[in-house]
């Protein structure tokens, strides 16, 4: 399955961007340390984790191999 992103949720993601720092990225799982390079990702399952880094969002990597691969449901 493929994450798609509206202008909306894109607008959301920067207003909420301060609060993604100290979290872990959902594709490799190390911390954000700077927010303003992070991109929502969706709620992971038990969300842990909700952000990741726009480098490694950017890579596409197929979700199964990401740190946080399952969505909260
Ligand atoms: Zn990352």
């Amino acid at each position: 399955m493929k994450l798609g992103f509206s202008k909306t949720k894109r607008a959301f993601a920067k207003m909420a961007l301060s609060m993604y720092e100290g979290e872990p990225c959902r594709v490799c799982g190390q911390t954000i340390t700077d927010a303003s390079k992070a991109v929502y990702a969706g709620y992971s399952l038990g969300d842990k984790a909700r952000s990741a880094h726009e480098h490694c969002w950017d890579k596409n990597t197929p979700k199964s191999q990401w740190a946080y691969p399952n969505d909260a449901s």
